[in-house]
């Protein structure tokens, strides 16, 4: 119940407040529900070649099909997942069930199906002791090849170094590659690119929203897929929406992308579908 404002601190109820922690405590106890009865599943978007359009890799991206709220976004999930430690649960069975499509893709698809895979890991993950087995148990169990995985890592879940960095080095040499996720919007972007074994730099969708306006976005693609070619890393400009930004990527030096303008999150990509070129 509410209570009225006493004293100098002016202390007021706030429900909003309170109707949050209710909320992620209820969303917690049914995401462990949703993860006992198969409300979770995975959808992949393609990665795409510039100019071409075609496939090459996709990304994995995790959805839960709500029996009463219907589609709950991963935005609101994944952070409450992160917060009560079910997300080492989940993310074990994201890992399994991704790897294990993917083989299942190249068995049937052949030269069509994607060349490599991309599982997002978030802090949580990386920082759970042995973390590097989980990856090498679901590698086993599921007969992926290491080199065709890719782990997608936050700049904030590598930031600050430590048992993180530890980890990213650990799943590296196993064999598998390593994508710093919205490169750019972290606070030592260029920083941890000295001290973290990256391949792969995902460039985050803000820089390529304006990359069609002369101006201080398309700057920074520019810089940013310089510094990607310089280190020998692989960029993907992330969030492409139109023809003409994939064009402009294109031209800037970008080969691989990933947007709605290729392609939406499915559960089964359209492999021999029209290729979309950047132009
Ligand atoms: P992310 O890893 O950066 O994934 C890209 C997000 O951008 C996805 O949202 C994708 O659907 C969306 N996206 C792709 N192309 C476009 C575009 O052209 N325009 C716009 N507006 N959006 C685009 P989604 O699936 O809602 O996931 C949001 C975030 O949740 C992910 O960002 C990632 O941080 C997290 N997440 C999703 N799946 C997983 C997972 O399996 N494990 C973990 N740990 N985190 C996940
Ligand atoms: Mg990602
Ligand atoms: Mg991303
Ligand atoms: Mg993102």
């Amino acid at each position: 119940a509410a209570k009225a404002s006493t004293g100098r601190h002016h202390r007021r109820y706030s429900p909003e407040l309170d109707d949050q922690a209710g909320e992620e405590a209820r969303l917690g106890v049914e995401m462990r529900m949703g993860l006992d009865t198969g409300q979770f599943r995975m959808v992949y978007q393609p990665i795409v070649g510039l100019p071409t359009g075609r496939m090459l890799y996709v990304e994995s991206l995790v959805r839960w099909q709500h029996p009463e709220r219907g589609f709950v976004s991963p935005a609101d999930f994944i952070p409450v997942a992160e917060q009560n430690g079910l997300i080492v649960e989940l993310g074990e069975w994201i890992l399994r069930t991704a790897c294990a499509q993917f083989v299942a893709w190249t068995a049937e698809h052949g030269a069509d199906a994607p060349l490599r895979i991309s599982v997002n890991v978030s802090a949580r993950q990386l920082a759970e002791p042995g973390f590097a087995e989980v990856v090498a148990d679901a590698l086993a169990a599921t007969g992926m090849p290491p080199e065709d995985l890719i782990v997608e890592v936050t700049e904030t879940a590598v930031f600050g170094g430590g048992v993180a960095v530890q980890a990213v080095q650990d799943i590296k040499a196993l064999g598998v590659r390593i994508a710093l996720d919205d490169f750019g919007t972290g606070h030592s972007s260029l920083g941890l690119l000295q001290t973290v074994p990256v391949d792969v730099l995902k460039v985050d969708k803000s820089f390529v929203d304006n990359v069609t306006m002369a101006g201080r976005h398309a700057v920074i693609a520019t810089a940013l897929i310089q510094v990607s070619n310089g280190l020998g890393l692989t960029a993907v400009a992330e969030g492409v929406e139109t023809a003409e930004q994939a064009a402009e990527l294109h031209r800037l030096g970008y080969q691989l992308a990933q947007g709605y303008h290729f392609g939406r999150p499915v559960a089964e990509p359209d492999f021999r579908g029209a290729a979309l070129t950047a132009r």
